[in-house]
Order: C-alpha cells, then structure tokens, then sequence
C-alpha cells in the first residue's frame, strides 16, 4: 500500500466509524479527553475472605524526599532503573473495611493541610456510596498529616459519629506539648498539625487509645511497627483464611526501598527502627504469604511481597473488574 492509499483507506475508515450510529450519538454527550483537571478513579473494591475492602485514592503528591543510607548514587540508579520521574509521585491511599454494621476507615487523608491537590478522599468515598456520617471507627496507622489531616475541617469532625482510634505510644508522643519543644524545628508543625486534627474527636469523647497488639474492633488486631513514628501500628484484618495487613507507612518510596529496605525516609522519627520494622515486616510477608496494604504504594496499594536477590519485589494485586450490577 503506498502513502496515498493508506491515507484513503484512513480516511474511509474514520468515516464509517463516524456513521456508526451509538458511536455517533455518543460523540456530543462525550466527556471532555483533555485538560488537566480530569480526575482518575478514586475507590477500588476487594474482598478479605467474605468481607468487603475499599481502596481510596485521597490523591497523589509529588516529592522529593530525601532517603537516607544510602551510598551514592544508589537512590538515582535505583528510580532511573523502575522509570520513576522527578518529582517522584507518590500516592497517598485509606481503606474503608465494612465489617457487619460497622464502616470502618484505616487513615483519613489529609485534609486540608496538604494542599487542593489532595483530599480526594471524601469525594472517593461519595462515589462509592458512602456519607461521612456512617464511619463508626477510624483506626490511625499513625499521627502524620496524610493520615489524620482528613479527621476535622476548621476545628469540626468531618466523621461526626466516628470512633478514633489510636495507640497509646501515638497518642501520648504527638499530643504532649513537651516533645514538640524537644523536636527538630521541621517537625514541629506535625504537632500542631495533630492536635488540630485530633481535639475535636477528643473534646467529643471520640478519641481512643489502645495498647498495640489489642483487638481494637471485633476482627481487627493492631500490631506495633515503631521507628517511623513511635506508635505506628498495623492493623491485621482475618476473613476465612485470608490476611490483609495494613502497613501504614512501611513504604514511601517503592522502587528504592523493596529492594533496598535499608533506605530510611528523612520523615522517619527513628531511621534505625523504622529500617527494622520494615524488614521485620517484608520478611513476614514473604514467609506468611499475605496480602498487604500500603499507604504510599501506587493506588490501590495492595500487593504480596517476595524475595528479589539480596533485598525484595512488590506484587501488585491483579485488578479485578468482573463484579455483576
Ligand atoms: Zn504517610
């Protein structure tokens, strides 16, 4: 075929398309494919055993925090490797469980405190059906901004019957004005920021502390992970053989730190037992073969973990999308 005939053939065929007559209707009433304000979707369904799971997408942030530990450059080579572009995108994710009657958030999104780029979490939970006002609990993997800034808008609860809830050690550290004195000068907003994000729970007596390695609702366990905060904890949710651990924020920067656990994030309050806890729980993915969730993979953040070499590999989930309206 030379270049006169393709164009020809090219061109009959964008007309017998145009005449197609769904595809014709359609074209008027078609969203807009460009622009920069489109947004991707926001919530992802999957099941633990019989209970129901939803990912939600509060949006993504593009950073360039610094990882620590490592030799130089070992960080570049690694991101250069997997493609990733500079600034990094990093997703900020929650989960919504709904167990029985209860509708039960794990982190809140960041609110306002982050910028208009983010909190998109209440506009995912609209569009898969859910009103503010039917979370009962939120459990916090830890006091950071992108988990607890989604909790109050102006010193008002956006969850007005929610249950926060939250470790003891987490509590204690981010609301005691003491350590804020003590803290380097760029993490003292973080206090501010969690006092503001947690009072109004607390003046509604919807604050509550748990011991980590308690059941902190029926057929959610909490398990201690401290190092990137000294009280951040996993939930561990158990439905018919099925494991989904919530990992909080065991993972900022995939491509580096799978295979690279040593890599630190400069967020991280103890480097040095952020680095263990991360280990601790890479290996115990790999050994139990459960499935995880991560607030900072790339939505929906939910993955298995394996061995690759000297350090470890993230799996994806496959997406499933065979659900019958
Ligand atoms: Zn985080």
């Amino acid at each position: 075929m030379n270049r006169r005939q393709f164009f020809m053939q090219a061109a009959l065929a964008t007309t017998v398309l145009c005449n197609i007559p769904g595809l014709a209707a359609a074209g008027p009433q078609a969203p807009p494919r460009t622009g920069t304000k489109r947004k991707q979707a926001g919530y992802y369904w999957f099941t633990i055993g019989d209970i129901d799971v939803l990912a939600l997408s509060d949006g993504t942030l593009r950073s360039n925090a610094k990882l620590l530990n490592d030799k130089p450059g070992q960080v570049d080579a690694l991101l250069r490797q997997a493609y990733v572009p500079d600034p990094r995108i990093t997703s900020v994710n929650a989960y919504l469980i709904v167990l029985g009657d209860r509708r039960i958030l794990v982190d809140a999104g960041t609110g306002a405190l982050l910028g208009p780029a983010l909190d998109k979490l209440p506009e995912s939970l609209a569009a898969a059906g859910f009103m503010p006002g039917e979370i009962t609990d939120i459990l916090l993997t830890h006091i950071h901004a992108d988990h607890s800034g989604g909790l109050s808008m102006q010193g008002r609860r956006v969850f007005p019957n929610a249950t926060v809830h939250v470790s003891r050690a987490e509590k204690a550290f981010w609301l005691d004005p003491a350590n804020m004195d003590k803290a380097r000068d760029n993490h003292k907003p973080m206090f501010v920021k969690a006092r503001e994000s947690l009072e109004p729970y607390a003046a509604a007596g919807r604050l509550a502390a748990f011991e980590a390695g308690q059941t902190v609702v029926a057929g959610i366990t909490s398990r201690p992970s401290t190092g990137h905060t000294p009280g951040h904890t996993f939930y561990v949710l158990d439905s018919q053989g099925q494991r989904l651990v919530f990992w909080g924020d065991t993972v900022h920067v995939a491509e580096a730190q799978f295979p690279c656990p040593e890599l630190a994030i400069e967020y991280d309050i103890d480097p040095e037992a952020a680095v263990r806890a991360r280990r601790q729980a890479f290996e115990e993915a790999v050994r139990e073969g459960h499935l995880v969730a991560g607030a900072h993979i790339a939505f929906p953040g939910i993955g298995h973990v394996a061995k690759a070499g000297q350090g470890y590999q993230w799996l994806p989930a496959p997406y499933v999308n065979d659900a019958i309206c």
